[in-house]
């Protein structure tokens, strides 16, 4: 068993921005995850889910509004900032962000320390 590395970053303090990416793509495996989460039909779930990517073939998953960031993922439950399907997200949302630090909770937290507000929302941008 490898010793895991350290990680500088606390999803359960951020309010889920990388849940807000446009572009989230999803796998055949992912769909079928999705597809046994929900007891349906693999092409359903893709319709239910997913929509089309910018890449030829690719699937994304779909978006619900959201005060926050404008809109986000529609698995994210927007009052608590939890993923929905937490067992079953897709391979992408399990590796990411894939490395120790996470861009974005930096600048969350230095906006926080900032306003010394430590629930501030920080937006990348103005929806
Ligand atoms: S943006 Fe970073 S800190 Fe926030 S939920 Fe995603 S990976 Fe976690
Ligand atoms: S499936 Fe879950 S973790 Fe992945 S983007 Fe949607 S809400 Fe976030």
């Amino acid at each position: 068993m490898g010793a895991s590395l350290p990680i500088f970053f606390d999803c359960l303090k951020c309010p889920s921005y990388c849940c807000s990416y446009p572009r989230i793509p999803v796998t055949g495996r992912d769909v079928k995850r999705l597809a046994r989460r929900f007891g349906i039909g693999e092409e359903a779930a893709a319709r239910r889910f997913t929509k089309k990517g910018s890449d030829p073939g690719e699937r994304v998953l779909r978006h619900q509004q959201d005060e926050a960031y404008g809109s986000v993922c529609r698995f994210l439950d927007t009052d608590s900032r939890l993923c929905t399907i937490h067992d079953a997200r897709p391979a992408i949302c399990r590796d990411h962000p894939g490395t120790p630090h996470c861009g974005y909770y930096v600048f969350l937290t230095s906006e926080r320390r900032l306003q010394e507000d430590p629930e501030f929302v920080a937006r990348a941008y103005n929806p």
